[in-house]
């Protein structure tokens, strides 16, 4: 799967994704992550890529024809990659949006079933509506609160997504059985040493007796589950039936 993300700020992406998990993802080729400068297209002399809204208002917006530019650098780079690809690509643009719809689990899930992805970050008080209409299929929001960029919110969807490819992760398990994507809250997890603090390991975790480690998970996951997210019970989880639920 191949991302491209068209940012103001490449370095902060770049960082972001560049190490631990997806760092190594990248370096063994589950997943492709290009940062793209939108200032780079720009053909103001001083490589401006905002103005002043018309109407008034507060702030400056990103024009629209820097990012058409950077848009369509990129798809051409693309096509030429799937060039040899017999079966069609299933691409998809996404503008990192406050107006979006939230993304969740379930959503990243959904885009695992798209091979070329095109992130857009805004900057400022965003981006010309415009280049929305003409180019994205649809805006995500990373949650009900706004960011001074889409950078971090890029890196967010990149990284959800990352990590339910294939081979990213030892196996699929290690997200399957996780909070949210198993439809509850995980259970309390413990490490060595056996007593920290006088805070002792439970007992039946010591005991090596698997059926009741595995009732004694389910019940306190059930427990955290209805203490805090109570709305998430009755829900089948994500990602049972890939076929399904894929694009
Ligand atoms: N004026 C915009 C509004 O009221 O909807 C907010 C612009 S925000 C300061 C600048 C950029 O940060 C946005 O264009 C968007 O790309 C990104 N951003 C901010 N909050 C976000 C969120 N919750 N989810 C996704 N992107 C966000």
């Amino acid at each position: 799967m191949r991302f491209d993300i068209m940012t103001l700020f490449p370095d902060v992406v770049d960082s972001v994704l560049g190490s631990s998990i997806i760092g190594r993802a990248q370096n063994a080729g589950h997943v492709e992550i290009h940062s793209h400068n939108i200032r780079s297209y720009s053909k103001d002399k001083h490589h401006r890529v905002d103005d002043t809204p018309y109407g008034g208002g507060m702030g400056m917006l990103m024009s629209p024809v820097p990012i058409y530019d950077c848009y369509k650098a990129i798809l051409e780079s693309q096509l030429e990659a799937d060039k040899s690809r017999s079966e069609p690509v299933r691409r998809r643009v996404i503008y990192m949006s406050p107006r979006g719809k939230v993304l969740t689990q379930k959503k990243a899930y959904e885009l695992t079933g798209y091979d070329n992805i095109i992130l857009l970050c805004g900057h400022y008080e965003g981006v010309d509506e415009r280049i929305i209409e003409e180019i994205v299929d649809e805006e995500l929001s990373i949650g009900d609160y706004v960011l001074t960029g889409g950078e971090l919110p890029a890196c967010v969807l990149v990284d959800c997504v990352s990590r339910m490819l294939d081979g990213v992760l030892a196996n699929e398990d290690c997200w399957r059985g996780e909070s949210i994507a198993s439809g509850m809250l995980e259970y309390p997890q413990y490490t060595r040493p056996v007593d920290f603090m006088g805070r002792k390991v439970p007992e039946v975790l010591l005991s090596g007796h698997h059926a009741n480690i595995e009732r004694w998970r389910r019940e306190q996951a059930l427990k955290k589950t209805l203490e805090a997210r109570p709305d998430l019970l009755g829900g089948k989880g994500v990602g049972f039936d890939k076929k399904e639920e894929n694009p």
